[in-house]
């Protein structure tokens, strides 16, 4: 029987960006011990007062349907801490629940855009944007950036790709990147979506991790509100990756038919995990810093040890779970670099290709191993890029 288009196209022709990290699972599976510097995971399970919450709610009875749009509690929660953060007048209303960030991108690109439509994305890029898009039927052109624009989008590259488009996604703080977008660039992303009448969705799931300078969400600026969709999640920020569980902030018209959109594809999700959201949230910033503390400390450990080394540069990570690494002057591509240091050193990252071509030749190390064994394993990467230099 054939399938759709659209499903046979979620993953295009060649390269889906993941060979090196399953070739490092399937290294993995044989027995062969792998550093594992892929996957966006911390090295930390769920709180367990989190899950005490889940664990309790779920004895006491929460485990039938939940209302769709959210348990009104946590979307009041979530309003609370939005207005909080940004300034922006947020009430439940402007709040759907979604089983993840992820749900949440496909739903605001079901929502703004129709099959065939022009969906713009800024490169370098989360992995699953461009399939999100095209298993809509959507025509998803990429934005490229440059490395020495330290990855900020610029006015002139958005638009020559603007005709015909609906939409644009970005995401700061940037996942591979970890470039936080300057007020400027907030400005002149607002500017364009006013100017070409785009829905703007911002995907700030690294809200929380930021280590210099400072996140904007661009629904605080001017006439951003009625035309600007956040992407937010408790994955990164709490470390509930497993338990799927995020939001999307919008107009209340719009929260309406997302609402509509999630009872006939989600159905929202568990009443348990809302609940243990909530706890979750109620926790406060102190436990969000606490999440965020490995990362911060080893973004350190990486500026100090590349400090030693000329031949890799490295794009100094503003937030986020990862850092970028600059090796064209070993003269590889990023995936014959990472697929060489995999089968000589048994060290898995992800090649810059992966995101776009405006990290060609560049590396996305995840910074979510332990400290000593993070240091040691970035160390082999850079000798192993000094030796190839030197041949
Ligand atoms: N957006 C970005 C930039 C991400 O890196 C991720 C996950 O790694 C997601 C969205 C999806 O996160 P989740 O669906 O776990 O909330």
């Amino acid at each position: 029987m054939q399938q759709s288009h659209r499903i046979n196209n979620i993953n295009e022709a060649g390269s889906d960006g993941w060979e090196v990290f399953s070739k490092a699972r399937q290294m993995i599976s044989k027995g062969v011990k792998v550093t594992e510097l892929s996957i966006g995971e911390h090295d930390i399970a769920t709180d367990k007062s989190i899950l005490d919450a889940m664990h309790e709610s779920a004895l006491a009875g929460n485990t039938g349907y939940a209302k769709v749009p959210g348990i009104t509690s946590l979307r009041r929660a979530v309003a609370e801490r939005v207005q909080a953060r940004t300034g922006v007048l947020t009430s439940v209303e402007n709040v759907l629940i979604t089983p993840g960030g992820q749900a949440g991108l496909f739903a605001t690109h079901a929502a703004t855009c129709d099959a065939g439509d022009r969906a713009l994305y800024v490169e370098p890029f989360y992995a699953t944007y461009p399939p999100t898009l095209r298993a809509q039927g959507l025509e998803a052109v990429s934005v490229p950036t440059k490395s020495s624009y330290d990855f900020q989008p610029q006015r002139t590259d958005l638009e020559k790709h603007l005709k015909g488009a609906r939409s644009l996604l970005i995401n700061s703080p940037n996942n591979p990147s970890g470039t936080i977008y300057s007020h400027d660039t907030m400005k002149m992303i607002a500017d364009v979506c006013k100017t070409y009448d785009l829905w703007l969705i911002s995907d700030e799931v690294y809200e929380t991790l930021i280590w210099s300078s400072r996140h904007i969400s661009p629904r605080s600026l001017p006439n951003m509100q009625e035309r600007t969709l956040v992407i937010g999640s408790m994955s990164k920020s709490h470390a509930m990756t497993g338990s799927r569980i995020g939001w999307v902030i919008g107009p209340a018209d719009m929260i309406a038919c997302l609402t509509d959109f999630a009872t006939n594809t989600t159905y929202g999700v568990a009443g348990f995990i809302q609940e243990a959201a909530l706890f979750a949230l109620a926790m406060g910033i102190k436990f969000e810093e606490k999440i965020a503390a490995p990362f911060a400390r080893r973004r350190k450990i990486t500026l100090s040890i590349l400090a030693e080394f000329q031949n890799v540069k490295v794009i100094d990570p503003k937030g986020g779970m990862y850092v970028m690494l600059d090796i064209r002057e070993t003269g590889l591509s990023g995936i014959e670099f990472a697929n060489r240091l995999l089968d000589r050193h048994h060290i898995a990252v992800m090649p810059g290709e992966s995101f776009g071509k405006s990290t060609a030749g560049h590396l996305r190390v995840a910074m979510t191993i332990a400290d000593e064994e993070y240091a040691a394993a970035l160390r082999t990467l850079c000798q192993f890029a000094k030796g190839l230099s030197n041949t």
